[in-house]
């Protein structure tokens, strides 16, 4: 795990003053690092009976594409507004600055499917909240929440469903 962290990028004062960006970039780009990523990914979930993967656009597509092979399930496209080509189910949810939307379609999640919600970090929890109410109105059997990151500081976990299984690799 040190050696994942030792790969990601800090970047100070970007998108603003003030915020350090994680940059996963410098993570992906290294192929041990891809690796060990794809392994303790997997290890979370080999014996939960996924069924598909549902990655948030669009630094959730990586791990959650790799996540998906790893463990025989199924990849899910979770993507901004007017992206996917057929009938979908979206929800809005609050940013900083106004109103954000994702979409899911509408025939990708079923009743008897078991989900993995996979984005690379998360920061305060707004995106996945939207992402876990989205998946959870196509009734899933179950649905687990997971990151590659979790910035604590930002207790993001506390805009999640409390009673979600919620789990990330590194901890900042
Ligand atoms: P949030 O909805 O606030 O949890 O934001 C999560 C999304 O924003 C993720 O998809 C991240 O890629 C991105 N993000 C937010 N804050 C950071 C940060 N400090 N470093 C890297 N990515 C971030």
């Amino acid at each position: 795990m040190e050696y994942i962290k030792s790969k990601i990028r800090d970047v100070y004062d970007f998108p603003k003053p003030g915020i350090i960006f994680r940059d996963l970039t410098t993570m992906f780009k290294d192929p041990r690092a891809m690796h060990i990523v794809g392994w303790d990914l997997a290890q979370l979930y080999r014996d939960k009976g996924v069924t598909k993967v549902v990655g948030i656009e669009s630094r959730g597509f990586i791990g959650g594409a790799i996540l998906a092979y790893e463990i025989g399930a199924g990849f899910v496209p979770a993507r901004k507004p007017g992206k996917l080509p057929a009938d979908t189910v979206s929800a809005s949810f609050e940013k900083e600055y106004g109103t954000d939307t994702i979409e899911i379609h509408r025939d990708a999640i079923t009743p008897d499917d078991v989900v993995v919600l996979h984005d690379d970090l998360l920061a305060t929890g707004g995106t996945m909240a939207a992402c876990y109410e989205l998946v959870k109105s196509m009734n899933p059997r179950k649905i687990y929440i997971n990151f590659i990151v979790e910035l604590s500081a930002l207790n993001g976990r506390k805009n999640l469903p409390a009673d979600a299984d919620v789990r990330s690799l590194i901890v900042y």
